[in-house]
């Protein structure tokens, strides 16, 4: 005997368990299987259940028709487009409902810091640590803030002369929308002045934005490296007004939005393999980003003849005024308009501007700014 007994019954006993272990998956598979076959076999009996029933083969015999399947798909697309819409909105408001303060404070740094801003100099803002404003911020900050009071002013007297009109032709629609114009600018406004990093490129900008709705941006270097006259100072700011008075900021976000709806219901309708959406969504934003450009372009053009009137509604003269833009286009250069710019060429903005301040000045200085002008000025460089 080559083993003991004892031995030779060990060495068994371990050759049927390391046996038991191999076979072990192979039973498990083999339970699996039998899982998937019974799987099939309810599944089977289910779909033998289903086709019995009336309602179900109705809907499969529609669904298989095309007319029917792709505005389906279309709907689904667009309906779980305006949930995330909507969540987005709730999370949003929720926000803001639990701490307006601090959610206002955060969408302005959002803001200025997105626009390549360190610092900037604001009432209350000075608080933020992130961003306090040097000497330079606060002197900008002096020669900023009256014009913006001022051009407020005009944007209000703005607002109110066309309530009047409004209410002179009687049409309810044009009486709603000013009285909505009017609450909306009578609210308290805000300018901040916006610091750019040290030794960075001067950063010559104001804007205006739909998240900080009632609040005029301008960048230290506009101030100090062109440095504009109050007049110019306020046909600068009268246009970034005119954009907030012509409901730019808000309707270009909704433009956005339906865009993308519209891209969805047709990439839901075009797109049956699934392949040709990314070449789809590179052709249509290229398309969307055109209409956008020439959407803006128009804006720009509308803000200029808005930011005109309210400037000189404000008592500024705004035949001098418009020796900014030319100002604008010498320290930026002046580019042609393209089809992708989003504002017209400096040059023809200046152009135009020239031309149509004359009128203005005379329609409006001439009866508004003889007495209440004067007024004006007193109330706001007390
Ligand atoms: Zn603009």
């Amino acid at each position: 005997m080559l083993l003991s007994r004892a031995r030779f019954a060990a060495v068994r006993a371990s050759h049927n368990r390391l046996a038991q272990s191999r076979l072990q998956p192979a039973s498990r598979l083999a339970s699996s299987q039998r899982g998937f076959q019974e799987w099939g076999t309810l599944r089977e009996r289910a779909t033998r259940w289903l086709e019995r029933r009336r309602a179900y083969r109705l809907a499969s015999s529609l669904a298989s028709k095309w007319w029917i399947r792709r505005p389906l798909r279309a709907g689904r697309y667009v309906v779980l487009g305006g949930v995330l819409f909507a969540s987005g909105r709730e999370i949003g408001s929720i926000e803001y409902a639990n701490d307006p303060v601090a959610k206002e404070r955060e969408l302005l740094e959002a803001v200025i810091r997105s626009a390549g801003g360190v610092r900037a100099s604001v009432d209350g803002l000075h608080a933020i640590a992130a961003l306090p404003p040097t000497k330079r911020t606060k002197r900008v900050d002096a020669r900023v803030q009256p014009v913006v009071a001022r051009c407020v002013a005009g944007a209000r007297e703005l607002a109110r002369r066309r309530l009047e009109k409004a209410k002179a032709s009687g049409v309810k629609r044009d009486i709603d929308e000013a009285q909505a114009l009017v609450n909306k600018i009578s609210r308290p406004w805000k300018a901040v002045v916006v610091g750019t990093p040290d030794g960075g490129l001067p950063f010559i900008n104001a804007w205006v934005t739909a998240l900080c709705p009632r609040t005029v941006f301008v960048t230290e270097a506009l101030v100090e490296e062109l440095d504009p006259t109050p007049d110019e100072l306020a046909l600068c700011i009268g246009h970034e007004l005119g954009h907030l008075v012509c409901g730019h900021t808000e309707d270009r976000i909704y433009l956005k939005a339906m865009l993308a709806y519209a891209e969805l219901i047709l990439l839901a309708f075009l797109d049956p393999t699934g392949l040709l959406t990314l070449l789809g969504a590179m052709g249509f934003q290229n398309t969307a980003e055109l209409f956008l450009a020439k959407y803006s372009r128009d804006n720009e053009t509308e803000a200029d003849a808005t930011g005109l009137k309210i400037a000189a509604l404000a008592c500024y003269d705004v035949r001098r005024g418009t020796h900014f833009m030319r100002k604008l286009s010498e320290a930026t250069g002046s580019r042609p308009t393209s089809w992708w710019a989003t504002h017209p060429a400096t040059e023809d903005r200046y152009a135009d501007l020239r031309s149509s301040s004359l009128g203005v000045h005379e329609n409006v200085y001439g009866s508004h700014c003889t007495a209440v002008g004067k007024a004006l000025q007193r109330l706001v460089t007390r």
